[in-house]
This record gives structure tokens, C-alpha cells and sequence, in this order.
């Protein structure tokens, strides 16, 4: 099944009491039981839900994933995959991660003796200077946020495999229409279903799609045993946003494309980080092992100023100046007041992440409008 009858089809039957085309929603907390133990399969709803098993069936498809399980968001995803570690393990991360999934490892599991080590892995060799017999998990995010940056994960799953070290890659930034990193090796992938997977800035949901049914039971247990689970209506709308993932993410990429040409040509921009660009240090990477190359950007204004970057922020339209990313609508943000706001100005600025740097989601609205709503907002400076 190619990718477009993916989202559609996969792992989802018209349901078999009514005939729905959609996946109704089982808004049940229980089933009832013909004796003690004979069930339809179904026995308490934080355990299993048809609506969230549908889904789960489409995000192990999507990924080529042998398992999917479902979580009440992006980090409680996380939390789960860091259950699987023990006291003393360590984790290797990309340094330009998420800053929820920074918190998360250097706050809560700090506290559980998990050490993490943040790492810029754009060359993926240096992964092996920072490997010990403690390492239990490569931790992955590419491309990344909100420098845009890439990791080669063939070349990081190869050096993980030989020293027998799980990688799970956040796929959030890709979605799996433009990257199934299962097929270059991970052995888990994540999703913040909040953002391209749902696509329409409607819910907060998670996933982690694993290449290996124990793996995938072991996660299951956990996913039962603590009860981060989604509720069924959240299960609903991801599924429903999944069937046009492919004509969104695909739309969102082409303009992206066109808004990152515009910028780069505009006398009072900056750098801009695009992977697509020839001159990306990203690109050939982002080529091999990407079906195109997002629809995130990020630039930052010629004069470095705090204030220029603010009026830009404040004088779009259809941008609208707000966290997250991968939905319908372009979004506009400022890492270093917004989503970056607690790594330190020195720590920021090494990796080029400066006062006026500006980060796009580019949605998929006519891409003309777009570009005249950054230039007029760019006028005022
Ligand atoms: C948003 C996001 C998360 C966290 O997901 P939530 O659904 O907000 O919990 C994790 N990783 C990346 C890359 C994200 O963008």
C-alpha cells in the first residue's frame, strides 16, 4: 500500500455493527463481560479502545513500525520510553532538542539517576566519543529545533546497533510523509500528534511507533500500567486529520520552499535555515533520507535587535504569533523569548540561536498571501 492509500486505509475497517466509514468514537470506560472473562477483546478502556486502536493500527502502518501505542500527549510519549531505562543509565541527545523533552530529561529523571548528555550530532561520528557501557538510548530529533539542522540517522542507528543501544527518533518536525526513520534503522519513533499527525491545532496527542513486538509489549505494559493514555475523541480527530496528512504536509513543504526563497532574497534578513538550500550544511543528508524538506523555517534579521524582531512578530496576519507548529495555519514564534527562553544567552547564541532569530510553521494557506504578509510586516522595520 503506497502512502496516500496509507493514511486512508490502513489498520482501519468500517466499523462492523453500523457500517461508519469514520471510526465512531467509544466514548466507554468499560465493556460488559458474557461471563467472567469472555469479552469481545475489549475489557476496561484505559487498557484498550477501539477508537484508539484503529489509530494505532494507522500510525504502525504509516511508519512501518511492527507497534503503535498512544499517549495522552507528545511528553507523556516521552515519559514512556523513559521508563524503559533503570538508575544509572544515560541517554545521549541532540543539543537543539525540544524544550519539553530538555525538561523532562534534565528535571524529572534526573531526579531517578537517568544522566543525560546533549550533544550536537550534525556529524553523527562524534556519537562514538560520547558512548559508554552506560548509554542505553540515543536520543534523536532532525531536523531540529528551531536551527533547522540535520542528523544523519542511518549513520547514528549504524553506530548505536554496534554497541547494542536503542535510537528513537522524534519524527515530529517530518511527519512520517516526508521520513520513516524505522526504515533507516530506529528502533523507536515518536510523535507529538499535537502538530502534523492531527494537523489542525485541535488537540494534544502522542504516539511512539517501535520496530520490535517486545519492545512494543513492554511499552504497552507501561502505557497500562501508569495510564498516560488519550481519550477516545482525541484518538478520533488524530485519525481524522492523518487522512490528509499527505496533501497537507505536501502543500505546507511547496510554500515553505517559496517563503524560505523569498526571505533569503530580502535586504533586511539575516541567515535563513532551510534544509532545502543547496548551501544547507544539512542538505545532501535531508535529501537521502527525507521526501522533501519540511515546511519549517527559521531566519533572523540583518541588524541582530530584540525590538526589529518584535515588530515583525506583531505585525502579521495571517502568521499568528503563537507556540507550536505542523497545523493548517502559519505560525509565527520567537524561540528566545518563547519555546528557548530558559537555555542561557551564551548557550543560545553558540548554536546561532540569536535575539531576533524568527521561527516559521508555514501552513497551507495561498502562498501569496503569505509572502506579502512577511514583506509588509518586514516593511515596518
Ligand atoms: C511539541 C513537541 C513535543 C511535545 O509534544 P506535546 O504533544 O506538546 O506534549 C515533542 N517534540 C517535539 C519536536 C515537539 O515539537
Amino acid at each position: 500500500m503506497k502512502f496516500g492509500t496509507k493514511v486512508i486505509h490502513a489498520g482501519i475497517e468500517p466499523d462492523p455493527t453500523s457500517g461508519a466509514v469514520m471510526t465512531p468514537i467509544y466514548q466507554t470506560s468499560t465493556y460488559v463481560q458474557a461471563e467472567p472473562g469472555v469479552h469481545k477483546g475489549y475489557e476496561y478502556a484505559r487498557t484498550q479502545n477501539p477508537t484508539r486502536s484503529a489509530l494505532e493500527a494507522n500510525l504502525a502502518a504509516l511508519e512501518n513500525g511492527k507497534t503503535a501505542i498512544c499517549y495522552a500527549s507528545g511528553l507523556a510519549a516521552m515519559d514512556a520510553i523513559l521508563k524503559l531505562l533503570e538508575s544509572g543509565d544515560e541517554v545521549i541527545s541532540v543539543n537543539d532538542l525540544y524544550g519539553g523533552s530538555y525538561r523532562l530529561m534534565t528535571t524529572v529523571y534526573k531526579q531517578f539517576g537517568i544522566k543525560s548528555k546533549f550533544v550536537d550530532l550534525s556529524d553523527a561520528k562524534v556519537l562514538e566519543k560520547h558512548i559508554s557501557k552506560k548509554t542505553k538510548l540515543i536520543w534523536v530529533e532532525t531536523p531540529t529545533n528551531p536551527m533547522l539542522n540535520i542528523v544523519d540517522i542511518k549513520a547514528v542507528c549504524a553506530i548505536a546497533k554496534a554497541h547494542g543501544i536503542m535510537v528513537c527518533v522524534d519524527n515530529t518536525f517530518a511527519s512520517p510523509y516526508l521520513q520513516t526513520p524505522i526504515d533507516l534503522g530506529a528502533d523507536l519513533v515518536l510523535h507529538s500528534a499535537t502538530k502534523y499527525l492531527g494537523g489542525h491545532s485541535d488537540v494534544v496527542h502522542g504516539c511512539v511507533i517501535s520496530n520490535d513486538e517486545e519492545l512494543g509489549q513492554r511499552l504497552r505494559f507501561i502505557q497500562n500500567a501508569a495510564g498516560g493514555v488519550p481519550g477516545p475523541q482525541d484518538c478520533f480527530l488524530v485519525l481524522r486529520g492523518i487522512k490528509t496528512l499527505h496533501l497537507r504536509v505536501e502543500r505546507a513543504c511547496k510554500n515553505a520552499k517559496k517563503v524560505a526563497k523569498f526571505l533569503v532574497a530580502h535586504p533586511k534578513v539575516g541567515r535563513v535555515n532551510y534544509p532545502g538550500f543547496k548551501d544547507h550544511p544539512g542538505h545532501k543528508i535531508a535529501k537521502a533520507q527525507m521526501r522533501d524538506f519540511g515546511a519549517m523555517v527559521s531566519f533572523d534579521l540583518k541588524k541582530d535587535s530584540y525590538s526589529d524582531a518584535k515588530k515583525v512578530l506583531s505585525n502579521t496576519n495571517f502568521f499568528l504569533l503563537a507556540e507550536s507548529l505542523g497545523g493548517v495555519e502559519s505560525l509565527i514564534g520567537h524561540p528566545a523569548s518563547m519555546t528557548h527562553a530558559s537555555i542561557p544567552k551564551k548557550e543560545r547564541l553558540k548554536v546561532g540561536l540569536t535575539d531576533s532569530l524568527i521561527r516559521l510553521s508555514v501552513g497551507v494557506e495561498d502562498v501569496d498571501d503569505l509572502i506579502q504578509d512577511l514583506e509588509q510586516a518586514l516593511a515596518n522595520l
